[in-house]
């Protein structure tokens, strides 16, 4: 941990994302593996770190969505294999190669692309079958069979997976993620027939993952959030075991406490007005760290109580509504436990209209991270 001076800071608990990865590869057949979601520096956690954990977890593939992330988890010594989910320039597959680091096909078009390019090393192919989300992927058999005639005779390259994606996976409704799941069996049959099924076979993120069940022909699945400790969204509450437990929280301190008089208004704007005589805090926390304006009216915790955000948020502050006068730098609780009391990022990203996902992957470079065992 790098020395910091201000107030605010995350926490995270690598422990908490060991056990969550336990707990998810104790509910998946034996011979599914896991590939653990690093992108957006591990959804705001810290990618090194977590990859780390990750891997001595029991997860054998991590994932990313951009050629620069990958590239900086090797230059830190990660060996293990990594995907990029996303499409990478064609121009850019050497580097891929030289780094051992997995690409994914987005389209027969940037496969006719990509073949053209000289390698010297093995190049790690999966094909992305668009199966409903289109996103990225190739669209029919026609295109899949074209791509693998185009892979087989190109030098260095290797058909080493096949996947798709789930637009609704999250939702308890099936009927859409049964379409695509059905779509994309058809694809593996097909291959199957063949005996051209690649080593990896996946499809399911964390809400797919949820749905999983021993009879699914696939032997890789792709874990973002479930990992993290958070649910793929609302719906899906039901269906976590209550082993997998939020890795991240949020603190600060407060650097003002005092007594504003009825009528009085707080911060930019005047957007708020004093009901009463109030006790206001001062938190060292704004917009530029990635705690959104949205947040406004949002609570935080501060001796067990949950706080409002009152007035709008600054880009380095913001005030809270106290129950009482407490001293200066009292610990407040943005995301996470104070006392018996807790707050979770799924609450918070309510009030931005958003959800956990965006929250998380916008705490900026500026809040500290500071990790626990
Ligand atoms: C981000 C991502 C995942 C992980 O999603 P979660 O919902 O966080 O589990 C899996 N697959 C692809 C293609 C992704 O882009």
């Amino acid at each position: 941990m790098t020395q910091f001076y201000r107030d605010t800071y995350a926490e995270i608990s690598l422990r908490t994302i060991e056990k969550n990865i336990q707990t998810i590869l104790a509910g998946l057949p034996a011979h599914v593996k896991m590939m653990a979601t690093v992108k957006a520096n591990a959804y705001g956690h810290g990618a090194y770190p977590v990859a780390q954990t990750a891997l001595k977890a029991g997860a054998d593939f991590l994932s990313v969505a951009l050629l620069d992330e990958a590239v900086a988890l090797r230059k830190q010594g990660i060996y293990a294999p990594i995907l990029i989910l996303g499409p990478i320039h064609p121009e850019q597959i050497a580097i891929a190669a030289e780094s051992d680091i997995h690409i994914t096909v987005p389209s027969l078009a940037w496969l006719q692309e990509a073949v053209k390019q000289k390698l010297t090393s093995t190049l790690h192919l999966h094909v992305k079958m668009d199966t409903g989300m289109h996103r990225i992927g190739l669209q029919s058999l026609d295109e899949l069979f074209a791509a693998l005639y185009l892979i087989q005779k190109t030098d260095h390259f290797c058909f080493t997976g096949i996947f798709t994606h789930f637009a609704t996976s999250d939702e308890l409704s099936t009927s859409h993620y049964s379409n695509q799941l059905n779509q994309f069996l058809t694809y593996v049959r097909q291959l199957e027939d063949q005996k051209r099924l690649p080593p990896f076979v996946h499809c399911s993120n964390s809400g797919g993952t949820l749905r999983f069940t021993k009879e699914m022909p696939f032997n890789l699945v792709r874990i973002g959030i479930l990992m993290y400790g958070l649910e793929p969204s609302d719906e899906m509450v039901s269906l976590m075991s209550p082993q997998i437990q939020p890795a991240l929280s949020l603190y600060s301190r407060l650097t003002q406490v005092k007594k504003v008089k009825k009528g009085e208004h707080i911060s930019y704007g005047y957007t708020y007005e004093a009901q009463e005589d109030e006790w206001i805090g001062t938190v060292p926390i704004g917009y530029a760290d990635g705690w959104c304006r949205a947040l406004q009216g949002a609570s935080v915790l501060v001796e067990g109580h949950y706080c409002e955000i009152v007035g709008r948020i600054c880009m380095d502050q913001m005030m809270i509504r106290l129950p009482f006068e407490v001293p200066l730098y009292t610990l407040v609780t943005l995301i996470g436990t104070n006392k018996d009391k807790w707050i979770g990022a799924r609450t918070l990203a309510h009030h931005m209209d958003s959800i956990h996902y965006e929250l998380l992957c916008l705490l900026s470079a500026r809040i500290p991270r500071v990790y626990t065992l």
